[in-house]
């Protein structure tokens, strides 16, 4: 496997190098891009390194009074070693401390998982179930900004034209009435580590002081061409008192997160498989 590799070390040598190149690949950590590559060589092809960039936006971690703003280069081991995420979303700790091994944790980071598109794609999960937004770097410097639900465009494609980058994601903050939050990511694989999931489910839901749903946000993932935002699901848990919902209910809120699963069956588990264990892992969430 030969390529050309580019270095850029600010986001004005990305710019550049975006602008100059025709046939170009971003590589971040390199996890799946060297795995696809391996698979399916291509020609003249010219690698930009993103990982040598110094630019805190693209590679940090900051907080406003709205959101935090995590940069796209941001690793899931950073995930894992950072307090306030463990804290206020817990969904977004599992998901990354579910994510393959320790070596790869250290590289593998979050741009890379969104676009990458995967159908298991763990942290990308996670942040759909947080309705976080994308901002993408265009080649003239400017940014625009994507809700995650809009992001994923089908199997491994994603809304990014070849020569944007996805520069950060944007988690908004708990709602200021939030009095505990119910935030968790299952994932269920056919080996407990260094394992895509056979289905994943990642649910991120606020409760105020008297027990109300205020906000739910949910993530499924390897039960669709790309990983879905059950909408219908997030709006009937809404108003609802968490600590009184009826087994009538569990059931309705599992079939409205089954009504956007359309799995294949493949040679880690079949379709029927798939849907039988998301119906039941939607379920268990309030036990
Ligand atoms: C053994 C093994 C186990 C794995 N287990 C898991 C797992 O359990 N869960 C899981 O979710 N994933 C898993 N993965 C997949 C992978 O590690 C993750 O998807 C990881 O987050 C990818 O990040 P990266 O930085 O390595 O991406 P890269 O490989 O560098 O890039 C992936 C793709 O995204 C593009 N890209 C990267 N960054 C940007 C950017 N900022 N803007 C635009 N395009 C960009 C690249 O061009 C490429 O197409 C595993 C991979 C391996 C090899």
């Amino acid at each position: 496997m030969e390529f050309n590799i580019i270095n850029p070390k600010t986001k004005s040598e990305l710019l550049g190098a975006i602008r100059r190149e025709n046939n170009f690949r971003f590589g971040a950590g390199f996890t799946d891009l060297l795995m696809e590559l391996r698979k399916q060589p291509e020609e003249n092809l010219t690698i930009i390194n993103l990982s040598q960039i110094k630019d805190a936006q693209f590679t940090g971690i900051k907080k406003s009074a709205k959101a935090y703003h995590i940069g796209a280069l941001f690793s899931a081991h950073n995930i894992v070693m950072n307090e306030a995420l463990r804290i206020h979303f817990p969904v977004l700790h599992e998901a990354a401390w579910n994510l393959a091994s320790t070596q790869i944790r250290q590289v593998a980071t979050i741009g890379g998982n969104l676009c990458t598109a995967s159908p298991s794609g763990d942290i990308s999960c996670a942040l759909m179930a947080l309705k976080a937004e994308c901002e993408i770097l265009g080649t003239s410097g400017k940014i625009r900004t994507v809700p995650i639900t809009d992001f994923f465009t089908g199997l491994r494609k994603t809304i990014l034209k070849s020569n944007e980058v996805l520069y950060a994601v944007i988690i908004p903050v708990n709602d200021r009435k939030t009095k505990r939050v119910f935030s968790g990511f299952i994932k269920i694989g056919t080996r407990r580590s260094m394992e895509c999931s056979v289905v994943s489910l990642a649910y991120h839901i606020q409760i105020d002081a008297d027990g109300m749903v205020i906000d739910a946000g949910a993530g499924i993932g390897s039960s669709a061409p790309s990983i879905r935002f059950p909408k219908k699901a997030c709006t009937y848990l809404t108003g609802k008192n968490f600590d009184r919902i009826s087994v009538k209910e569990k059931n309705e809120f599992a079939e409205h997160i089954l009504s956007y699963s359309s799995p294949i069956s493949d040679i880690r588990a079949s379709a029927w498989y798939r849907k039988e264990v998301l119906f039941n892992i939607s379920k268990s969430i309030f036990e």
